[in-house]
């Protein structure tokens, strides 16, 4: 018979001076973890019950629940369940002896069950973490097993404990907790629901709070991917992140080997302010939230994915070093890394149009990806898509240098400005040159790893040169003037260097196929790459333009137009014209200063008259 005069006393012995120093350490982080503690023991304790029901053929067929209930009158927070149960013995052994792992002896008994990865067996300081919130724990349990009695245990927290025999009917645990006198908080059933959704959302066995199921059991990581349809994905993505714009696309992870892993990562629109320094993962091991922040378990350059990871096999209590230090996430990041490069390879290939759709919103980090992980580089680099002049809108890198292997092989023409570059551009295409836009922060450097990855392929922006194809090589040489044996291209070349007189400014005269421009500014490539990166990495550097070219097009009217001018001897027209070449020229890539802008419109105006006088 139950009673208090069977009742023993006694004081917990194993580590116990260890423990209690680190759980009022605990006290100062966050509190309300106890309550995914307790839930979490009692799920645990449903799922021992279920296998045991299964391998011994216990034929219970139970509504296996766990119930959260608070009593205001008289200050207590319970947490029942319907699980395993526990005799004094086991008291003793689990609760008092905490260092013993009772999931490692349940393992061991049930080695050969399949699903073991069901037992949540890490929780660590588990238990114990109640005295966080409360001043005394009382635990009343009737095992499973038959004859078994009630037991009924109760501590203050110090180290002595009481075990003693109860009257209980019904089989489980429960876990009743008088509040400390700052925390009745934890009485308000809105502050539990609260805690209950943050941790326990998508815990597999219901859990309810005054009987309402607070949990959704069936998360949809832990269904097959098949089996759903893409409406399901993004009504889940809203249910995570409720605030936030239709996902891009997402990858459903369901590893088996040689570690588990299940979750859904979703790519996210990057428009609005996104924080890309954060990592906004939620990670749940066996469905019990963990943390949202563990940057560490995906590569650095998927930072902006969102969604869920289910690392059954991750302690609960993960800490930060944990993360940074242990192989297996390691192995998390590889495989997400390759899953990653497998659906961008898979978009790609689907369907150019859309993947074109979404590339804008992905296109930087996976360029970064590529640049920081060799592996995910050569995984993608042939998917990977460029903006173009050309009418397909986008193309990848081997599709450009098959079209181009006549024209320029191996030289890759781009634009970073459409605006500023709108001029050579339109010289491009003219001759039927394409040309890609890389216009991003990122494409820069994308473009010298790139040409690091393929040492036969040179990048050149549109104003680094004047590609061969653009110029009538006949012309530039034929046209002799008079005796001097001159070409009529060596006489403007004179012209221009006498009027603009600058010493940093070369002036190169060539005869374009293309009539309409009269000057362009030509900046070699090598040249200004190297004078943006001092200028990025904070160095004071000469103006871009300190060293360039003047391309004048013997071939455009104005040109032309001026030769008869200087044949005329008309000086102060040549000096006009020659003047506002160079300065449109110059205006295309650069903003005028304000002096330079009031001589420009000046000579604009001076021009006009000009016109409007003949
Ligand atoms: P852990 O869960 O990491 O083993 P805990 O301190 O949370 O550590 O629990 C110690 C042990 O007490 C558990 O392993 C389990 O055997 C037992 N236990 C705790 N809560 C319950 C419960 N609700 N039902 C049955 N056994 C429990």
């Amino acid at each position: 018979m139950p009673g208090k005069t069977n009742m023993e006393k006694g004081t917990i012995s194993i580590h116990t001076e260890n423990i209690f120093p680190i759980i009022k350490k605990w006290l100062y982080s966050e509190k309300e973890i106890f309550l995914r503690e307790l839930v979490s023991n009692a799920v645990d304790a449903i799922h021992k019950l279920q296998h045991i029901n299964i391998v011994e053929g216990l034929k219970l067929s139970d509504e296996y629940a766990v119930d959260i209930s608070v009593d205001k009158d008289a200050g207590t927070l319970t947490v029942k369940d319907n699980g395993i149960g526990m005799t004094a013995e086991e008291i003793r052994k689990y609760i008092n002896q905490i260092a013993f792992s009772s999931a490692e002896e349940f393992v061991e008994k049930f080695k050969d069950l399949e699903d073991k990865n069901q037992i949540i067996g890490h929780f660590g300081l588990g238990f114990y973490s109640s005295f966080m919130v409360a001043d005394e724990v009382e635990i009343r349990s009737l095992s499973y097993r038959p004859e078994a009695e009630g037991a009924h245990w109760r501590c203050d927290g110090t180290t002595s404990y009481e075990l003693d025999s109860v009257e209980k009917k019904d089989r489980g645990t429960e876990v009743i907790l008088h509040l400390s006198k700052d925390e009745q908080e934890f009485l308000d059933p809105e502050r539990i629901r609260g805690v209950l959704q943050k941790f326990c959302n998508f815990l597999p066995i219901p859990i309810r709070l005054a009987g309402d199921t607070v949990n959704d059991r069936n998360p949809l990581w832990t269904k097959t991917p098949s089996e759903i349809d893409e409406k399901e994905y993004r009504e889940f993505y809203k249910k995570l992140y409720p605030f936030s714009d239709e996902p891009l696309f997402w990858i459903h992870l369901n590893v088996d080997f040689p570690f588990n892993l299940k979750g859904i990562l979703y790519f996210p629109r990057l428009n609005t302010e996104f924080d890309v320094t954060k990592s906004h993962i939620k990670l749940f091991c066996n469905q019990v939230f963990v943390s949202d922040n563990c940057p560490e378990l995906i590569p650095e350059f998927l930072t902006p994915l969102q969604g869920c990871l289910d690392a059954p096999d991750l302690p609960l209590n993960v800490s930060r070093s944990y993360l940074q230090n242990d192989p297996q996430v390691r192995k998390i990041r590889d495989v997400i890394s390759a899953r990653v490069a497998a659906k961008i390879t898979e978009l790609a290939k689907k369907d150019r149009e859309s993947f074109g759709g979404i590339w804008e919103d992905i296109h930087t980090f996976v360029k970064y990806g590529m640049m920081r992980d060799e592996k995910f580089f050569e995984k993608v680099k042939d998917q990977v898509i460029y903006r173009t002049t050309n009418e397909s809108r986008y193309t990848t890198l081997p599709e450009y240098l098959e079209r181009a292997k006549d024209s320029h092989p191996d030289k890759v023409f781009y634009a970073n400005d459409e605006t500023s570059q709108a001029t050579y551009l339109k010289l491009f295409r003219s001759q039927g040159l394409e040309v890609l836009i890389l216009d991003a922060m990122i494409d820069s450097h994308f473009v010298q790893y790139l040409e690091m990855k393929n040492p036969q392929i040179r990048f050149e922006r549109v104003d680094a040169d004047v590609a061969k194809s653009l110029i009538d090589e006949d012309r530039s040489k034929d046209i002799i003037q008079g005796q001097d044996l001159k070409t009529a291209n060596d006489r403007i070349r004179e012209i221009f260097e006498k009027v603009l007189d600058r010493k940093d400014l070369k002036v190169r005269v060539e005869s374009l196929k293309d009539n309409s421009i009269p000057g362009m500014i030509i900046l070699p490539e090598q040249n200004r790459r190297l004078k943006e990166m001092t200028r990025m990495m904070g160095h004071e550097s000469d103006d871009l333009f300190s060293e360039h070219s003047l391309l004048v097009n013997s071939a455009s009217a104005v040109v032309r137009n001026l030769m008869k001018l200087q044949e005329q001897d008309r000086r102060e027209d040549v000096e006009i014209l020659v003047r506002h070449v160079y300065d449109l020229a110059l205006l295309g890539q650069q903003a005028f200063s304000k002096e330079k802008m009031e001589e420009f419109l000046e000579r604009s105006n001076r021009i006009l008259e000009m016109v409007s006088n003949k």
